[in-house]
């Protein structure tokens, strides 16, 4: 049986993660909303992309073939950092390492770049240099980049929620949106299978890997999407490594990040972190994949190829893998760009959907949401 509140309110969130925790603040703080619910199929917020991530506070050094999105990080970053404190770790030494061979950017072609977008880049000292295998590393570089505990942001998200006095309905999954005359539909399944409906004058369906996943009237993103199945193995590093984080760029590398929600360090590989990868459509649940998925870690893979780099990471010790499904544009796939997708559902009129590819976009989408008229 379904129930329903006739009663009109103002907005649903769809989805519990940064995004849809940072827009119902927003709605609520900035836009005086007033009645506000947000719907989260998991038990926690931030449990899926905003947790199962690489926590790096992008600062533009990334993305060489990619001037808007360094651009961008450029500007977002000092916001970010102001915005959060608490969740930004800033005491750690973070080295970007260009690969001799098969690198798509080289040593002087990145320090030109970094120039370009005003980011700070300097030769790092000896003592760093030698941990690197001097054959396969062209140069290293010491540059300002940062790292960011999810789960700092899940209880600043958590406490905020409740301040603002949004309704947070956990464990439900919003399944359909619909048109009505006066206001749009939302059909929301609790864990029994039990279904709602709420009917609300907007709607903001920041569900990531979920987007296009709404029966009813919605008729999808325009924006075409590729997932993939990501795995981050998590390392317990040697002292040598403990206060780095390090990128060895640009083509089939590595990063190995502090991840300090669990005080250990990441490792991904551009070749061995992406499991599986499918074009995005309606009716292929991405989060049923990832659970279907059997999930058998590439550690060994990432660690022998990065160890050729850097060879101490060898004495690393695996703790566990973060499985997770990236969502990217597919129109990036090349460039390595990270835009946002901001979409106003034109046939659904107070539909929004959005998509950040990096944590600090958000100031993208709230630039966006500033300009709609509420
Ligand atoms: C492997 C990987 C590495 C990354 N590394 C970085 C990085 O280093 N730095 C960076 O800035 N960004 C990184 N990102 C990107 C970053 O994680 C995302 O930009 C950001 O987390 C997106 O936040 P979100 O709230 O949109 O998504 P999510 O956190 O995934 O939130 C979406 C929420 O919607 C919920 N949901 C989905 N469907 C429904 C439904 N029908 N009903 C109710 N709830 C629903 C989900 O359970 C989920 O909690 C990475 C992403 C991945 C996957």
């Amino acid at each position: 049986m379904t129930t329903r509140n006739n009663s009109i309110i103002d907005a649903v969130i769809i989805g519990g993660g940064f995004y849809g925790a940072a827009i119902a603040i927003y709605l609520t703080k900035q836009r005086g909303l007033k009645q506000v619910v947000l719907v989260e199929r998991e038990a926690t917020l931030l449990a899926h992309a905003s947790y199962n991530n690489q926590a790096r506070i992008h600062n533009g050094y990334h993305y060489p073939r990619s001037f808007t999105t360094a651009y961008r990080s450029r500007i977002n970053l000092p916001r970010f950092v102001h915005d959060w404190p608490e969740a930004v770790k800033q005491d750690f030494t973070k080295l970007y390492a260009i690969a001799r061979r098969n690198s798509k950017v080289t040593a002087k072609q990145f320090v030109r770049f970094c120039k370009e977008i005003g980011a700070k880049i300097e030769p790092s000292d000896q003592s760093l240099r030698q941990l690197f295998e001097p054959h396969f590393i062209e140069e290293v570089f010491l540059v300002e980049e940062y790292a960011f505990d999810a789960s700092k942001l899940a209880s600043w998200a958590k406490i905020e929620l409740n301040e603002c006095g949004v309704e947070i309905r956990l464990e439900n999954r919003v399944t359909a949106i619909s048109k009505r005359s006066d206001a749009l539909n939302v059909v929301i399944e609790d864990k029994e299978g039990n279904e709602s409906e709420i009917f609300s004058r907007y709607v903001f369906n920041c569900t990531y890997s979920g987007l296009n996943q709404f029966v009813g009237d919605f008729s999808g993103t325009r924006t075409q999407l590729k997932q993939e199945i990501t795995e981050m193995a998590l390392m317990d590093v040697p002292p040598e490594l403990k206060n780095l984080g390090i990128t060895v760029m640009d083509g089939a590398f590595f990063s190995m990040m502090p991840f300090p929600s669990r005080g250990l360090h990441t490792l991904s590989h551009v070749r061995y972190t992406p499991h599986l990868h499918w074009n995005d459509q309606q009716g292929i649940d991405p989060y049923s994949k990832l659970n279907n998925y059997d999930k058998a870690t590439r550690v060994d893979r990432m660690v022998r190829d990065a160890a050729r780099y850097l060879p101490t990471v060898q004495n690393a010790k695996y703790v566990d893998s973060l499985f997770e499904v990236k969502t990217v544009l597919i129109k990036n796939e090349g460039d390595d760009g990270r835009p946002i997708l901001f979409e106003k559902h034109q046939d659904m009129l107070g539909c929004y959907s959005v998509l950040g590819g990096k944590i600090d976009n958000i100031y993208d989408i709230l630039e966006k949401l500033d300009e709609e008229f509420f």
